[in-house]
């Protein structure tokens, strides 16, 4: 088994190695400092013998090297570098996501982790239970304030049968061996954890939320986030727009949420008071008139769909009246109907609507809907159907 030089030194960029046997592309060395990946923290990249290796992996309890072109032999000696700028960004990521997950479970002692994922393209903690945005708040700035305390960061390796073991955040199942790997941020945390940590928490310079996602099947937050200079630059970003959301709300950063809160409240009242005047105006259309019979149409824009429904319903209650609506919000919807004693079949008239509206209709002979998400042709399907039953209209005035 290779001697794993990233837990003895996990600052040692370079170092020479023999190699102890090739399998196609896959070196074994007799030592390494490659990371083979681990509590969810990438594996390292770099070179050995000036060939770049590609992944890093454990098989079997042994590490393997994936190098381009190997033309390698056993017992070479091989000068290796691994790439330092990245390996770097991810001991301060993984290190910063046990800061940010203790400073979070400060807030919430349920919150359990469901997954690490820290990669050179993305920094994120996988989360199960409630989180409130001032939680997020307060663990963010808890996380930062641990981080600029400069803690050290200490490892060591305590028996499983310690009692010890029950102050340290732990999955137990996860544990190989009769020891467990102890990583402890001053007093602030313990975890159990195989992966490469920076010494101090200085080193990490910060840590910043970029991305929270919520509802997810696997877990209910995932969590993004940034350290060191990316996570000054992304938060430099996002307090621009916050202060910019502050000033078009008309508002202080301090209220903008409050803000928020009460205008979606109001816009969700005047968008209930809207769809109830609309329901009114189908009630006061005026028809147009072919022969005996009554058409009724309008475009409307915003309609409650239900109301709207209920108010056609009643228009072909009337004799000799039929109805043609389309309302464009959220997509478009056509609505046809006519009085149950009309020989016409609604559902006909409907189907050509929904040819050129595209999407999903159906219903009744003297009653037809249909809707589509895109409600761009909307208006176009509406000029037709309408069309389309005033021409039935006056054939069938004609062939009174
Ligand atoms: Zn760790």
């Amino acid at each position: 088994m290779a001697v794993k030089l990233y837990y003895e030194d996990p600052y040692l960029s370079r170092f020479e190695a023999e190699v102890v046997s090739v399998d196609g592309n896959r070196i074994y060395l007799d030592r390494t400092a490659f990371y083979p990946g681990g509590g969810g923290q990438q594996g390292d990249t770099g070179s050995i013998g000036e060939k770049p290796v590609v992944e890093v992996g454990m098989d079997g309890g042994e590490i393997f090297h994936v190098v381009e072109e190997s033309l390698f032999e056993q017992g070479q000696q091989l000068s290796c570098e691994i790439d330092w700028p990245r390996r770097y960004d991810l001991m301060k990521g993984h290190t910063g996501q046990h800061i940010l997950f203790r400073s979070l479970q400060e807030q919430n002692l349920d919150l359990a982790v469901v997954k690490i994922d820290i990669t050179s393209d993305r920094k994120s903690l996988f989360v199960n239970g409630e989180l409130s945005w001032d939680a997020i708040r307060k663990a963010v700035a808890k996380a930062n304030q641990v981080i600029f305390e400069d803690n050290q960061v200490a490892i060591r390796d305590i028996p499983l049968d310690s009692e010890e073991l029950e102050e340290v955040r732990v999955k137990i199942d996860r544990l190989k061996g009769d020891t467990a790997r102890i990583v402890s941020i001053g007093d602030f945390d313990a975890a159990a954890c195989s992966g490469v940590h920076v010494a101090k928490t200085s080193e990490i310079g910060g840590i910043s939320i970029t991305r929270m996602i919520s509802g997810r099947q696997t877990s209910d937050w995932e969590i993004q986030f940034a350290v060191g200079p990316e996570a000054i630059m992304s938060a430099s970003i996002l307090s621009v727009t916050a202060l910019s959301a502050a000033d078009l709300l008309g508002t202080s950063i301090e209220n903008v949420e409050p803000t928020i809160t009460n205008l979606r409240a109001s816009s969700q009242q005047l968008s209930e008071q809207l769809r109830s005047m609309v329901a009114e105006q189908v009630d006061n259309l005026e028809p147009e008139m072919i022969g005996s019979f009554s058409v009724y149409y309008k475009i409307i824009h915003g309609a409650d769909r239900k109301k709207l429904t209920e108010a056609a319903s009643k228009l072909i209650r009337r004799d000799g009246a039929t109805v043609v609506l389309c309302d464009i919000s959220e997509g478009g919807y056509l609505l046809v109907g006519c009085n149950e004693k009309l020989s016409i079949d609604c559902r006909e008239l409907l189907k050509i609507g929904m040819g050129i509206l595209g999407g999903r209709g159906g219903g009744k002979r003297n009653f037809a809907m249909g809707g589509s998400p895109d409600g761009s042709k909307c208006e176009e399907a509406f000029g037709a159907v309408l069309e389309a039953m005033k021409e039935l209209l006056t054939m069938q005035h004609a062939c009174k």
